[in-house]
């Protein structure tokens, strides 16, 4: 339901939570959170209000990283319990994703990555996807090339955020059928399913087009189509009331 991923200079756990709160208007029912952080990558989440993933963030901290990414989950597929939350992590636990919307043909997806070894650990339709990009980037070694070989097997309506312990400094993301913004700062990026996210922190912003993928770093943001072909994008001035 409500997206967050930041790449930048600040805790990327304290501006995700940040904006995740800023999108809670939206309705969900889990929330969830993942870091990059010391080579390796953490991830908490939780079913219910976001006061119950803080609870969980206190308890439990996570390492300090500035590049996460975030997740409130209206369920579509699969209950609203604590598994079924995103993020969902491949089997090694180097791949996390969050998505809005759905994946209609999970279930062949499903069967297949079970064929080929994968233990899938949730009832949702979005799991599939971090085991599909932690094949494909284990073949390409680049995050968004696996973003894009992922994106043209999947039918439906989604928003994917992703980032991958292998490059730290690079969230990569994904739509069709379903809002994604970039919030451009000095030396920060954000990703959004809506602007609310992150004007506190800037009012630079790049909607993303149908069927494209972005690579985001601290200085740059690059767009594509699913196949890889340069897209253009047009930054825009977010200038709507920050109360509104
Ligand atoms: N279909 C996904 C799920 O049920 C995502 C739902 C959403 O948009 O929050 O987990």
């Amino acid at each position: 339901c409500g997206i967050v991923g930041y790449v930048g200079g600040q805790s990327a756990l304290d501006v995700v939570v940040a904006g995740l709160k800023r999108l809670e208007y939206r309705g969900y029912d889990s929330a969830g959170v993942a870091v990059l952080a010391d080579g390796g990558l953490a991830s908490t989440k939780k079913a219910g209000k976001l006061v119950n993933l803080e609870k969980a963030l206190v308890e439990q901290p996570l390492p300090a990283g500035t590049t996460g990414i975030g997740h409130t989950r209206w369920a579509t597929h699969g209950g609203p319990t604590d598994a079924n939350a995103h993020p969902h992590l491949d089997n090694a636990g180097r791949v996390a994703v969050v998505h809005n919307g759905i994946i209609e043909n999970f279930a062949g997806l499903r069967a297949e990555l079970a064929e080929r070894g994968h233990d899938l650990a949730s009832e949702t339709d979005t799991e599939v996807v971090a085991h599909l990009l932690a094949e494909a980037y284990s073949s390409t070694g680049d995050p968004a090339e696996a973003m894009r070989q992922v994106c043209r097997q999947l039918e439906g309506a989604f928003t994917l955020v992703a980032v991958h312990a292998d490059e730290p400094d690079v969230v990569v993301g994904a739509r069709r059928n379903s809002p994604l913004v970039v919030g451009v700062g000095e030396g920060e990026a954000f990703l959004a399913s809506d602007v609310a996210a992150f004007i506190a922190h800037t009012r630079s912003a790049i909607e993303l087009g149908q069927d494209q993928v972005v690579e985001l770093r601290r200085e740059s943001v690059t767009v594509t189509d699913f196949d890889g072909q340069p897209a253009e994008v047009r930054k825009y001035h977010v200038d709507w009331d920050a109360s509104a």
